[in-house]
């Protein structure tokens, strides 16, 4: 695994002229039939089966707002399988959720966690709606109306919810009193995950998928794969998505020895060669809103941020971010995936030609999915574990993760190789997808296809 980015075109097959294939659940199908590709022993029908999401809720409720007015929703639960655990994956609230981004999401979760080795399945839920127009109570009302309609299809042992995209441990402790309220008279904290600390929450759960971005690349630049860079110390880092996931990472990165040099939100960015500080941009997006206007900055688009000259480059926001139109124009050494879906396979492979490494999503943002297996153990127990001992818990999980896919990647590498000795596939999403399909494979074989 040794490489040296260029700047060559992508390849033919890539460059055709037809319109990219956007739609997450398929980006997410392309991925897993890559990984399969290498799982020639898995039964037919077995691959069919994981491919699938096994049940998919759609609800509509109408919720009355703040001026009288009545609005109807639309939303989404997908459970992708339960064959390692309880279903587990965050709610999102946003305006362009579709059902096959939710299907697609779930089954991201259902690899993330057993690449994590958690012992869960994988879910995921969305709302169709904007936060940015909605106030708290709007926000509370339609969680809980959306909570109480999925009833029993979630429960602390069938399908756990936690945060996502524009939801936060407030809407998790609406969810808790929902579901709560719904089943009183038993312990029912561990319905949901990602709650505020006094209320069942673990410490470390709000910083652990940055944590973990940052844990996973540290990790990841000590087996020395990518050429020049072998710690976070020194590098030069481009953020784009500066909520929990992305400022989190922005402030572990900076603290351990990397420079910022551009972050953004959804309404722009701002870079500097002479570097960020992320506590000083969290502070000016707290007061301001934005991070536009944060000083000593220039301003920037999100795309022009994406291709500003960085080592790594964290995706921190929405999907399909890396495509096959700008693939060719990024000029990080890699891109470590805080988001989910951020990249698709047409970019995969033109990141790959050029000797750029991907660390997958499934790996780079296992952290917070950990974190809230975490919790939940101690809300099963009653139990609050120390800070330490959960970051602790944490960098051991995500170290043993990288390592195993590095080890796969490393074995992988001899089968794909191009001819001129650069990986011809995203390598590490391969390898991490092929460790996390077997594994779930060989748990559904050892349970038994019921009946
Ligand atoms: P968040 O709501 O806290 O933050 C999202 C950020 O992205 C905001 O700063 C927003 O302004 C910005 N953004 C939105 N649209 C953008 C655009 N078009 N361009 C640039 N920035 C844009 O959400 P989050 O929890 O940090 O989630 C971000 C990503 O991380 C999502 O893909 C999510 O699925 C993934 N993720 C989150 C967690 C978690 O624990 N929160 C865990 C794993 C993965």
């Amino acid at each position: 695994m040794s490489s040296v980015p260029d700047t060559r075109s992508p390849s033919p097959a890539i460059a055709a002229t037809e319109l990219e294939d956007l739609n997450p659940f398929h980006v997410s199908r392309r991925q897993f039939d890559r990984a399969v590709g290498h799982l020639a022993q898995l039964k037919r029908g077995l691959v069919d089966f994981l491919k699938t999401p096994v049940r998919t809720i759609e609800v509509c409720f109408p919720v009355e707002m703040d001026d009288g007015s009545v609005r109807t929703f639309k939303a989404f639960r997908v459970l992708h399988n339960r064959i390692r655990g309880p279903g587990k994956g965050g709610i999102r609230y946003h305006p362009d959720v579709t059902a096959d981004e939710v299907r697609a999401l779930a089954g991201w979760m259902t690899w993330k966690c057993a690449l994590a080795d958690v012992p869960f399945g994988g879910a995921k839920g969305g709302v169709i709606c904007d936060p940015k127009k909605l106030n708290d109570a709007e926000l509370r009302r339609i969680t809980r109306r959306y909570i109480s309609d999925l009833g029993d299809n979630i429960g602390p042992h069938t399908d756990i919810p936690a945060p996502d995209l524009y939801t936060n441990e407030k809407t998790m402790a609406w969810i808790y009193d929902t579901y709560d309220v719904m089943h009183p008279g038993r312990n029912n904290l561990p319905v949901v995950t990602g709650k505020p600390v006094d209320l069942g929450g673990s410490l470390g759960r709000s910083e652990a998928t940055g944590r973990g971005v940052m844990v996973a690349t540290r990790r990841f630049l000590e087996h020395g794969s990518v050429p020049d860079l072998r710690s976070l110390a020194g590098c030069t880092v481009v953020v784009q998505g500066f909520g929990n996931a992305g400022s989190v990472a922005a402030r572990l990165f900076h603290e351990q020895g990397a420079k910022i040099i551009g972050i953004s939100d959804s309404q722009g960015g701002v870079v500097s060669q002479a570097g960020i500080d992320p506590v000083v941009a969290i502070a000016h997006k707290a007061k301001t809103g934005a991070v536009a206007g944060l000083e000593g900055t220039r301003e920037v688009t999100n795309g022009e941020l994406l291709e500003t000259p960085c080592d790594i480059l964290i995706p921190a926001a929405l999907e399909n971010q890396i495509l096959r139109d700008n693939a060719p124009r990024i000029q990080a050494k890699l891109v470590a995936e805080a988001a989910n879906g951020p990249t698709t396979p047409d970019a995969d492979e033109i990141l790959s030609r050029r000797g750029i490494y991907v660390l997958p999503d499934i790996l780079a943002n296992a952290g917070g999915v950990t974190v809230s297996y975490f919790e939940w153990v101690q809300n099963i127990e009653n139990e609050q574990w120390d800070l330490a001992t959960v970051n602790a818990k944490l960098e051991r999980k995500m170290g043993a993760a990288v390592d195993t896919v590095v080890e796969r990647a490393k074995r992988m590498v001899g089968l794909s190789a191009s001819g001129d000795g650069r990986p011809s596939v995203p390598i590490l999403r391969t390898a991490a997808l092929v460790v996390a399909i077997e594994r779930v494979a060989r748990v559904a074989l050892e349970r038994g296809i019921w009946p």
